[in-house]
């Protein structure tokens, strides 16, 4: 029997613990956590009278991995897929529905793009040129904007890839990696020097089932059954502060100093932010903690806010986003009572998410000003008559890695240093991708590595 120790029990620590219980069910698995509950990011509060995330709200339906282990733990009664998913782009103060078949923001065929009017004849024509007179193909890893500036033009950039980017990373088109953050696309474009042409190749065939799906009481609730049905024992509370190799193991150091209370562990699974890696790796692993620590984290706040309805200037759909060209306050806005079934009623519930990287300062201000201040541009932009009744804040400081260029040479060289290390692995959001589906996947590669 080995003892296995997984450090943060967010949803790749968690799904960790889960597949070695079902893969080793005669190891013994601990999971530390500093925080006073398990999830992480997977975080459901109890927002005006329902169960509101705030932190991931859904998971990517067209891949297997959340789904498969929802089911896995007995959730699948659970899953509810979004009304609607039809969202809108802010410019200027007018609402402009997203065109559909885009890739992630990229569009695969101009007829998708004519009667938006997000772009102008100009760019529509440039477009349409672009699969007669490609520009070179992708190489070397390059920024998505680096990339696709010179062959789509700004305003697709600018209007369409920044805002979806700025959701998922709340990151910047000119410094994310084309190929660490649209794998799909990059493989494309290993086949189509074309970006529409690439587009077209991986996008998505219409109709093929709902793209997203969450859970009626919350994430939170996936977090909880991975608890139950892994088998593992938690430990909140417990900050991991150092990892020492021994002759059999590793010995984990937890707890405040000097009064620290040390674990031995025959393998160990770092499944921790970014930075917080680095900090455990450096004294044993410095190539790896130096290759983590460059990689920079984006901070950001949820805020959750309620009006009281019927409201009749309501849009229809699913949300907004705002460019940073707006240069307003709120990136990101979800009318999750329109988006949701579960949440639907006659009250109106917004998830608002404020802060890209870079921009930290608008979140040097208190819970009560945040809330005033996204809640009046809120009401602006959605036409909602009075104030919010009830309001959340949840803040996410270095919430989100940037998979800056060069991000897939630094998880490899992670990976492979890591590797040095027998009993040794690593998951989670900074390495595979940050969705919770890309975590999971991060998870049972640990398991992997850590072998038989
Ligand atoms: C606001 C927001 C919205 C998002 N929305 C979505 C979405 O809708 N869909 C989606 O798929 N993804 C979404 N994501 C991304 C996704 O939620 C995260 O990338 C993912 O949940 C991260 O999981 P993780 O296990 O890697 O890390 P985390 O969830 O960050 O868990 C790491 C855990 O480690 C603990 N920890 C840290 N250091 C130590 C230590 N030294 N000792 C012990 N414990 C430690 C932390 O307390 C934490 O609990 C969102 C992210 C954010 C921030």
């Amino acid at each position: 029997m080995r003892h296995v120790v997984v450090i943060g029990s967010g949803i790749a620590g968690l799904a960790t613990a889960f597949e070695h219980h079902r893969r080793h069910p005669g190891d013994r698995v601990t999971v530390l956590e500093a925080a006073d509950r398990v999830g992480g990011k997977l975080h459901t509060i109890d927002f005006a009278g329902h169960c509101y995330d705030m932190g991931a709200e859904m998971v990517l339906a067209v891949v297997p991995d959340a789904l498969d282990l929802i089911d896995a733990v007995g959730l699948s009664a659970d899953i509810v897929h979004p009304c609607t998913t039809s969202a809108s782009i802010v410019v200027n103060g007018r609402h402009h529905p997203i065109p559909i078949g885009t890739v992630l923001g990229v569009p695969a065929d101009v007829d998708d793009l004519v009667g938006s009017e997000l772009f102008s004849p100009a760019s529509l024509d440039r477009m349409r040129a672009e699969p007669d007179a490609p520009g070179p193909g992708l190489t070397d890893d390059e920024s998505v904007g680096g990339f696709l500036r010179p062959r789509v033009g700004d305003e697709v950039v600018d209007l369409m890839i920044e805002p979806l980017l700025g959701g998922v990373y709340a990151g910047r088109a000119d410094a994310l990696s084309i190929k660490a953050t649209m794998p799909a696309l990059a493989e494309g474009l290993r086949r189509e020097h074309s970006v529409l042409r690439a587009a077209a190749s991986v996008r998505r065939k219409p109709g093929a089932g709902p793209v997203f799906a969450t859970l009626r009481e919350g994430l939170a609730t996936l977090a909880q059954a991975l608890v139950e049905f892994s088998g593992a024992e938690i430990r909140l509370g417990t900050t991991v502060r150092a990892i020492r190799r021994t002759a059999g193991g590793y010995l984990i150091e937890c707890g405040p100093f000097p009064a620290a209370t040390l674990i031995q562990a025959d393998a160990v699974v770092i499944a921790v932010p970014a930075p917080n890696a680095a900090r455990l790796l450096r004294p044993l692993v410095a190539q790896a903690a130096e290759a983590l620590s460059v990689i920079p984290m984006a901070s950001m706040a949820i805020l959750s806010l309620a009006w009281t309805g019927p409201q009749p200037g309501l849009p229809e759909g699913s949300g907004l986003l705002v460019p940073p060209t707006a240069g307003g306050l709120v990136k990101a806005v979800t009318i999750s009572s329109n988006k949701w079934p579960h949440l639907a009623g006659p009250e109106v519930l917004v998830r608002a998410s404020v802060g890209r990287v870079g921009e930290e300062q608008a979140l040097q201000r208190s819970d009560a000003e945040l809330l005033a201040a996204a809640g009046k541009e809120v009401a602006q932009l959605l036409t909602l008559s009075g104030t919010p009744y009830a309001g959340a804040v949840t803040r996410w400081g270095g919430g989100l890695p940037q998979y800056t260029v060069g991000h897939l040479d630094r998880v490899a060289t992670v990976r492979s240093a890591v590797a040095e290390f027998p009993g040794m692995a690593v998951a989670g959001a900074a390495y595979d991708g940050v969705g919770v589906p890309a975590c999971i996947r991060s998870a049972y590669a640990a398991v992997d590595a850590l072998g038989s």
